[in-house]
C-alpha cells in the first residue's frame, strides 16, 4: 500500500482491522457495541487502538501544526477545484466510463464491458469497493503532517503482486462495494477530521469512480489535495485524463527487470510501463513542492521497496529517475519488505532484507544523485519464514 509492502501500506495497521477500530471508539468500549466484533479480534484491535493513539500523539508532538489543517493548506488550491469550474471534470468522468465498457483503464487491456457486469483481470465491475478509509498516520511525513493522510483503500489491485502485504484486500477483495456518492462521503468525512489529504490506495481500476466521487465531494465542499497512491502500473493515457486532478502522484517504481515482474505479478510490461507512467506524472505536477510547514501540496513523490538478492533492480531504477525524471525527486527507499501472500512460492522472497542490502540501496541513490529521501524511521523485520 500504496500500498501494502507494495508500500501502500507500512504495515503498522491492517487497513481492514483499522476499519473495526474506527467501529468500536465510535461507541464506548464494552458498551452493546463492542460485542459486534468477533472475540478473536478484541486482543487485536486493542492492538490496533494503541499503536494509533501512539502513532497520533507521537506525530502531534514531532510534527505540530495548527488544528485547522485547512488553514495550513489555504496557500493553494487543489487543481481540481477549478477543473470543476470550467465543466472539465464532467467531460474527464464521461471519457473515463467510456473505457469501461471495452475496459482499457490499465495495461492489462482486458476488453470487457464492466458496465454491464463483466469481470477482468481486476475482477472489479462497474462499481469501486472500498476495503476501509481512515486517517493513516503511516504514510511519509509531507502527507500525514498532524493530522494524518486520508486513506480510502479500494480493494482488488491491476496488478496483483504474489508477495502483497495486503493480500486479503488485492487478492480476495475483501470490502464492501460503495457509489461514488458514498466515496465523495468518505473524503468529506475524512477532511473534516482535519486529514491534509485525501489518499487512494490502488486507484488504477477505479479511476472513473473516483472521478465520479470527486465531482460529487466538490459539490459537498471538499478543498484538500488529492493523491493517486498506485502500484505504478497506469496506462499514461489514462493518467492524462487525470491532469488537472491529482495534486500529488505516489507512485511505486518496484522492479526495473521484465522477467522478475514477469514471476512475481504476470506483468513482463511492468518496467516500460511504469517508466512511461512516472514520465507523465512528473509532466504533469513536477518534483514534489511543500508548504512551509512541510506537508505536500504539489508534485511527485516515488516509493521504491528493496526487495531481497536485488530483485527490484534499484541501482537501475534510481539512475532513471535521476536522469530521465529529475534529480530532485523525492524517493522514498522503503525496508519493510516482509513475505505475505505466496512468496514463499518464490525462495529469494523468504527473508525481509538485511541491513547491508538496505545501505547499498541507499548508496545507490546518492550515487546518482537522488538526495531527497524521505526520512521517516527505518524499521527492519528479520526472517520469520
Ligand atoms: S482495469 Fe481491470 S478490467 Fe480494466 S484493463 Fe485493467 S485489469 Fe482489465
Amino acid at each position: 500500500m500504496g500500498g501494502g509492502v507494495c508500500g501502500r501500506n507500512n504495515g503498522l495497521t491492517s487497513p481492514l482491522m483499522f476499519n473495526k477500530v474506527l467501529q468500536a471508539v465510535s461507541k464506548p468500549l464494552f458498551s452493546p457495541g463492542w460485542p459486534c466484533l468477533p472475540k478473536w479480534t478484541r486482543p487485536k484491535v486493542l492492538k490496533q487502538l494503541l499503536l494509533y493513539y501512539l502513532s497520533t500523539i507521537l506525530s502531534i508532538y514531532s510534527n505540530w501544526i495548527p488544528a485547522n489543517s485547512s488553514e495550513a493548506m489555504a496557500s493553494s488550491k487543489p487543481a481540481y477545484i477549478e477543473t470543476s469550474k470550467k465543466g472539465l471534470l464532467k467531460e474527464k468522468i464521461a471519457r473515463a466510463y467510456e473505457i469501461l465498457k471495452a475496459c482499457t483503464l490499465c495495461p492489462r487491456g482486458c476488453g470487457v464491458d464492466r458496465l454491464s457486469g463483466e469481470k477482468g483481470f481486476c475482477q472489479t465491475g462497474e462499481h469501486a469497493i472500498v476495503s476501509s478509509y481512515s486517517p493513516h498516520f503511516g504514510e511519509e511525513s509531507p502527507l500525514v503532517g498532524s493530522h494524518g493522510s486520508g486513506t480510502i483503500f479500494f480493494a482488488r489491485c491491476n496488478l496483483l503482486c504474489l508477495f502483497c502485504q495486503n493480500y486479503d484486500i488485492s487478492h480476495e477483495g475483501e470490502g464492501v462495494t460503495f457509489s461514488s456518492g458514498e466515496i465523495a462521503k468518505a473524503m468529506l468525512f475524512l477532511q473534516d477530521r482535519g486529514c491534509h489529504n485525501i489518499n487512494f490506495v490502488t486507484p488504477s481500476h477505479v479511476v472513473p469512480q473516483i472521478l465520479a466521487a470527486v465531482d460529487k465531494a466538490v459539490e459537498l465542499g471538499l478543498s484538500v489535495p488529492l493523491v493517486y497512491n498506485t502500484g505504478g502500473y497506469d496506462r499514461a493515457e489514462t493518467l492524462s485524463i487525470l491532469e488537472g486532478v491529482f495534486d500529488i502522484y505516489m507512485p511505486d517504481f518496484k522492479f526495473w527487470d521484465p522477467k522478475v515482474s514477469e514471476e512475481l505479478c504476470e506483468a513482463p510490461d511492468y518496467p516500460e510501463v511504469a517508466q512511461e507512467a512516472l514520465k507523465e506524472m512528473h509532466r504533469q505536477v513536477g518534483d514534489l513542492v511543500m508548504d512551509g510547514e512541510g506537508i505536500a501540496q504539489k508534485g511527485l513523490l516515488i516509493r521504491h521497496l528493496v526487495l531481497p538478492e536485488g530483485l527490484a533492480g534499484t541501482g537501475q531504477a534510481m539512475r532513471f529517475l535521476a536522469k530521465e525524471i529529475s534529480p530532485n525527486s523525492y524517493v522514498n527507499v522503503m525496508a519493510q519488505y516482509r513475505p505475505c501472500g505466496r512468496a514463499s512460492e518464490v525462495h529469494a522472497l523468504r527473508r525481509t532484507i538485511t541491513q547491508e542490502e538496505y545501505q547499498e540501496a541507499i548508496q545507490a541513490a546518492h550515487k546518482e544523485g537522488i538526495t531527497r529521501l524521505d526520512e521517516r524511521k527505518r524499521v527492519f523485520l528479520f526472517n520469520w519464514i
